[in-house]
């Protein structure tokens, strides 16, 4: 069985080329369509037995930097209709904006009538500190119903998105107010690798996704060292952050982690492990089984 835990919702059709938002950013090795239609994601997903989908809302408040504005409402909508009519495969995650008045009634709204199963946040890209007290209840409402909560980690080629809210080290503070949420930790938080492993070691709960790391080869193999050293490769989970990579993109960059060590000596990670990550059972860690 594999569970890609990180996969962001198609639009409902590809808008053609005119449209198309292709992003050359975010991966060194390629650019990235983020307009790809369902065809494509649900061909993608054919790697998979299970994955969980979400989009992120935009800041609601005016003035707001960049121009990404869509209301939580309308994409935990967009989400639930894409699980609906694609199958028991797809768990949708909701998103939230700690600044809507109405967040809390759009996570009982979304869990309850759109049955979506856990909190998609981007505090960076949503413009909020992750410790304000507006997000705070969110995470503890969370906690109470069993939602386990992904939070992007990590650097991000948008230039208003805020670098420190994207840090794992506020998610800390999190986990200690409320022990009992499961939390994932999207990227491993790259490039700041080391200081998600401080996190993810301590809490029980917190785990990390290995989204979106294979195709930065050194720094891949030097997270994965230091995972290896630190004990916590069975806290990382799979996932693809796809469109950014495939399922079958991820698999293959997780076996090819040893290139490195298989050219220069240096230490490996155990092959074991690696294949331990494709195919845990995340869904069990994260109470959604
Ligand atoms: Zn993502």
């Amino acid at each position: 069985m594999i569970i890609d835990v990180h996969s962001h919702v198609p639009p409902r059709e590809a808008p053609g080329a005119a449209g198309a938002r292709i992003n050359t950013l975010s991966r060194p090795d390629k650019a990235v369509d983020w307009t790809a239609g369902p065809d494509r994601y649900l061909a993608a997903m054919q790697a998979v037995d299970r994955a969980i989908c979400f989009n992120i809302a935009g800041d609601p408040r005016p003035g707001a930097r960049g121009d990404w504005r869509v209301r939580a409402r309308q994409v935990n909508d967009d989400t639930a209709r894409f699980v609906r009519e694609n199958g028991a495969k797809f768990i949708g995650f909701m998103t939230l904006h700690p600044f809507e008045p109405d967040a809390l009634e759009e996570l009982e709204r979304s869990r309850g009538d759109l049955g979506l199963r856990g909190i998609k946040f981007g505090p960076n890209y949503q413009h909020f500190d992750p410790l304000c007290a507006e997000a705070m209840r969110l995470y503890r409402r969370a906690e109470e119903l069993g939602l386990p909560v992904l939070f992007h980690t990590g650097t991000s080629p948008e230039q208003f998105a805020e670098l420190d809210w994207a840090h794992p080290r506020h998610i800390d503070h999190v986990a200690i107010a409320h022990p009992e949420l499961r939390i994932i930790l999207a990227h491993m938080s790259h490039p700041w690798q080391r200081d998600c492993i401080a996190v993810i070691r301590k809490h029980p709960h917190v785990y990390a996704d290995v989204s979106a790391l294979f195709y930065r080869p050194w720094s891949w193999y030097d997270c994965m060292r230091l995972a290896t050293e630190w004990s916590v490769l069975p806290k990382l989970l799979f996932g693809s952050d796809y469109p950014a990579a495939t399922p079958q993109e991820t698999i293959d960059g997780l076996r090819a982690v040893n290139d490195i060590p298989r050219q220069t000596g240096l230490p490996s990670v155990p092959e074991q492990e690696v294949e331990q990550i494709i195919t845990r059972d995340s869904l069990s860690l994260l109470g959604l089984a």
